[in-house]
């Protein structure tokens, strides 16, 4: 079944600037794709129309999740390019944020944030404050933000634009070993040619704006 479902989809913002489509895109649960195209073609449109941050201006967003919606539990993660972490508060703080929004009970916050900083290798790091912690450490902490509602679906705008490539390799490899591990749904958005072919199975890539797709392709993997 598909997770994400566009049809004709398209957005025009109030100053008249057409950013994206019309757009017609289906993702299948589980499935990682990546975006792909020039600066301004309404990728990052893409993903808040997707996230429900804002209506399309013409077409139909669907997204598909479980019916149920059990404790602190929402179907989307959202990972910004700037990892946008209060300084004030420590790390556990930081990731605790979407639960307490959703009204989790204590104890099962607590549960999920010490799994969700264990699954991006920040355990030790709880108690850390942001300005403590390395770019990298900083994109893993607002990853563990983005996975504490156990969502189905994750959606990326540029996460690792602004890191060192060292340390964006590591983080392309962890969050490959993440969803093969956890299989989240996940729609990544990049500049990098590379990291499209690297880490997703789809990338569609998309025209100057307005974004239409120009061109999709299916990465082959030996694995199954
Ligand atoms: P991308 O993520 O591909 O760089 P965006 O979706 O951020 O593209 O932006 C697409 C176009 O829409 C750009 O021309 C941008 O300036 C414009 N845009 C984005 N957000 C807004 C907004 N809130 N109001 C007006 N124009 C916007
Ligand atoms: P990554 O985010 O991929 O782990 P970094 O370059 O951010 O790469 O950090 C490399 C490693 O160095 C981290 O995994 C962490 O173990 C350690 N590290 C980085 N910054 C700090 C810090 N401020 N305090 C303690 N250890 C750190």
């Amino acid at each position: 079944g598909f997770a994400v479902r566009l049809r004709a989809v398209s957005k025009t913002y109030d100053n008249g600037v057409t950013a994206l489509g019309p757009l017609d895109l289906d993702v299948a649960k589980g499935d990682f794709v990546s975006l792909l195209g020039p600066s301004g073609c309404g990728k990052s449109t893409a993903l808040r129309l997707i996230a429900g941050l804002g209506a399309p201006s013409a077409g139909t967003v669907n997204v598909s999740h479980r019916a149920t919606k059990m404790d602190g539990r929402h179907p989307i993660g959202f990972v910004f390019q700037e990892p946008t972490l209060m300084p004030w508060a420590s790390v556990r703080d930081n990731v605790r944020l979407p639960l307490k929004l959703a009204h989790a009970a204590p104890a099962e916050a607590d549960r999920r944030i010490e799994e969700a900083l264990a699954q991006v290798g920040l355990a030790e790091f709880a108690d850390a404050y942001p300005r403590e912690l390395s770019g990298g450490m900083k994109m893993r902490v607002s990853l563990a933000r983005a996975l504490v509602t156990d969502p189905d679906i994750l959606l990326l705008d540029e996460p690792f634009a602004a890191l060192d490539e060292i340390t964006r390799f590591r983080l392309n490899n962890d969050l490959l070993a993440l969803w093969r591990k956890l299989h989240k749904t996940v729609i990544f958005v990049t500049h990098s040619v590379f990291e499209s072919v690297y880490l997703s199975q789809r990338v569609i890539v998309l025209t100057a704006r307005p974004g239409r797709i120009r061109a999709e392709f299916r990465i082959a993997t030996a694995e199954p």
